[in-house]
């Protein structure tokens, strides 16, 4: 039967070089905290891999911690946090939005944050506050203004100092250009296995000098910010994952193959943000009257799939949370679909989708 693999922001297939390196790697063994050569190669590994995302993310080598995912990144660097307010939209992450209780930042109803919200939060209040914002959502693909509202940080850490602003990149990297110098950040969050990389790596890039502790204590690994021997070869296939990766613009003309078809099968069907910037990959669409599970078991059973949203929250029966932060009512939040592409998804993978779409509506 033909199958179609369209849930690439949930995982990425690894590249066949990465899957080949961590096979190599793991071969090699030795524990990079040791002083001979075995060790002293493992540890060659770590530092070849903290360069690879240095140079993704345009930042310092020194300045990145591997940690066993985003979720464990994001964790860390919100812990730090604890006595300050937390502002980020509803729309972020779980592993953003269940690491504590925050403060909502009002989102416009194209999906986008409300900077003149923001502007607000961030001049009424004193005193630390963490800012937590994504470079691109998961479900919906939407792109903040990201370079805007790191203008409006930048001028409001001039009267308050202690505002950090912290981006969840892990949609972002490997689909369009990121920058940690140019977004103005005091640190970011990254993926291994959303951009072709091993599953179970996350790093975290944070501005030179800041002072990251961790939150599991033990051994001195990672400069004492995170204990724990290093998954050494799934931090080298990362590294190279990194390296091989490249922007997603090309997906566009099949994205937009898949975005007509969808509205020409079903008419009711709304395209979630099709006006603002999006990623490249992603289509999350609305299917007025019909449910996300039910939909998605159609789709399983012709061979494609799918997922209605995070895949962490599959099985949440209240619909999308990101697009009820939209304001979008939870009824249409109980019937999307997101449709994730990659790098090597074809044409007849669409169209296979979209033939399982055209049953599923008749
Ligand atoms: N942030 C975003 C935007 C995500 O899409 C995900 C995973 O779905 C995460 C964070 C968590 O990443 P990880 O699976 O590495 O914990």
């Amino acid at each position: 039967m033909a199958t179609a693999y369209l849930d690439h922001n949930a995982t990425t297939p690894p590249y066949k070089s990465v899957i080949e390196l961590v096979a190599r790697v793991m071969r090699e063994g030795g524990n990079p905290s040791a002083v001979y050569g075995v060790g002293r190669q493992a540890r060659g590994r770590v530092e070849t891999a903290r360069s690879q995302v240095a140079k993704l993310a345009n930042a310092r080598a020194r300045d990145v911690t591997f940690f066993g995912s985003a979720t464990e990144a994001h964790a860390t660097l919100i812990a730090q946090f604890a006595s300050a307010l937390f502002l980020r939209p509803d729309s972020e992450h779980d592993a953003v939005l269940n690491s504590r209780p925050g403060t909502p930042i009002p989102l416009k109803s194209s999906g986008v944050v409300c900077i003149e919200s923001l502007k607000n939060l961030l001049y009424s209040n004193s005193g630390p506050i963490l800012v937590a914002i994504m470079a691109a959502n998961n479900e919906t693909g939407i792109i903040p203004d990201i370079e805007t509202i790191s203008q409006l940080i930048i001028s409001a850490k001039v009267n308050n100092p202690k505002i950090h602003f912290h981006i969840d990149a892990v949609q972002a990297a490997g689909k369009f250009p990121i920058d940690f110098k140019a977004w103005g950040c005091d640190s970011l969050a990254l993926s291994s296995h959303k951009m072709g990389g091993p599953q179970g790596v996350g790093a975290l890039v944070t501005r030179p000098g800041f002072d990251l502790q961790p939150i599991i204590r033990g051994g001195g690994q990672e400069r004492r910010r995170r204990a724990g021997t290093e998954n050494v070869a799934g931090i080298a296939g990362f590294g190279l994952a990194c390296e091989l990766t490249e922007d997603m613009d090309h997906l566009i003309v099949l994205r937009e193959h898949l975005e007509r078809g969808l509205n020409a099968i079903n008419p009711k069907s709304i395209i979630v943000g099709q006006d603002e910037r999006r990623l490249p990959n992603t289509t999350c669409v609305i299917n007025p009257g019909m449910s996300s599970e039910i939909l998605l078991m159609k789709f399983d059973l012709a061979g494609v799939a799918l997922s209605s949203g995070s895949a962490c929250s599959s099985g949440r029966v209240g619909g999308s949370h990101v697009l009820q932060a939209m304001g979008i009512n939870a009824d249409f939040a109980r019937s999307s679909l997101r449709f994730s592409l990659g790098r090597e998804t074809t044409k007849a993978e669409v169209d296979l989708a979209l033939d399982a779409y055209r049953d599923i509506c008749s």
